[in-house]
């Protein structure tokens, strides 16, 4: 008897993930706006459009880090499509909504945390992260949903967590954006299905991005140990694969669902969290 011949080695159990092969997928003469651009995931989901082809507007109130980003999509020299940068700050919401006109691909991912227990959580802090992750996904929405009915096609992609669908102390206005962002996407999958549009979640688990990794920093030195210990016993607690997700990987389940392949794929949530939620 012979045995299957696997696709690719054994993935180990820490360290860094696998070497992606990136699935086919064409946007060429498409337009995509991906917001958080500048940095982590929205970083690796601007590069994975434009290198399917796509012109992105990538939308950031970080100038620094958009034009960082602009350097590398020139260095990388074979996107078959375009980053264009554009300094936006989501908590402007009309400005957002403007922003969105006209794009075939819209992806909401800007989002900020901040770690501290409801009695003493600052009311502005809640206000400005309801606002950058849920109020302005809602008005980009909106921007973009008249294009995309009049051509009957658009892909919604609403970068969402663990913490969509899972609570975690401390973290009260970031776990509450992300549960209301769910019920968005889900809202936007049913209006959006007779125009050909689909709306759909990502959900991380902890991704290797420079917020986490300021964290695992900072929880090294609060809770004065190694900061692979601060990985392994803080934040892989609950995972079952036991190591972080690259930004490129979340950037490949955001390209697949903006694939044919995909466009049956609405209202629901992708979950990339190494088995956390199996629990
Ligand atoms: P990041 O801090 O690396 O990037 C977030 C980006 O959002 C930054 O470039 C920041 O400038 C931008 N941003 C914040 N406020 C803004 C505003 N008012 N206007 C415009 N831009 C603004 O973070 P990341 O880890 O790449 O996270 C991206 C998304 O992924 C977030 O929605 C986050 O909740 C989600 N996520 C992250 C993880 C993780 O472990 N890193 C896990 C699950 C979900």
């Amino acid at each position: 008897m012979t045995s299957p011949t696997p696709l690719s080695g054994p993935t180990p159990l820490s360290g860094p993930g696998p070497r992606l092969q990136p699935l086919t997928l064409d946007l060429d003469g498409r337009t995509a706006l991906v917001t958080g651009a500048a940095s982590g995931i929205g970083r690796a989901c601007a590069l994975r459009l434009a290198a399917a082809g796509a012109e992105v507007r990538a939308v950031d109130r970080d100038a620094a880090g958009l034009a960082e980003l602009a350097q590398q999509a020139e260095r990388a020299g074979d996107l078959a499509g375009t980053v264009v940068p554009r300094v936006v700050d989501l908590t402007d919401l009309d400005a957002a909504e403007r922003a969105a006109e006209g794009t075939d691909v819209l992806v909401n991912n800007a989002g900020l945390q901040l770690v501290r227990p409801i009695e003493e959580f600052p009311p502005d802090v809640f206000h400005t992260v309801l606002t950058v992750m849920l109020e302005a996904p809602f008005r980009l929405i909106r921007g973009a949903l008249p294009h995309m009915y009049a051509q009957g096609w658009g892909r919604i992609v609403n970068v969402s967590s663990v913490h969509g669908l899972r609570a975690s102390a401390f973290k009260s206005a970031y776990v509450a954006a992300k549960h209301g962002l769910e019920g968005l996407s889900k809202t936007a999958a049913l209006e959006g299905a007779a125009h050909g549009v689909t709306s759909n979640c990502v959900n991380p688990a902890y991704v290797r991005t420079p917020l986490v990794e300021k964290q695992i920093a900072d929880q090294a030195q609060a809770h004065g140990i190694a900061e692979e210990r601060v990985v392994s016993e803080i934040l892989l607690k609950d995972s079952a694969l036991r190591r972080l997700i690259e930004p490129e990987e979340v950037a490949e389940a955001v390209a697949y669902l903006c694939s044919p392949q995909a466009s049956f794929v609405t209202g629901t949530s992708l979950v990339l969290d190494g088995g956390w939620t199996a629990h």
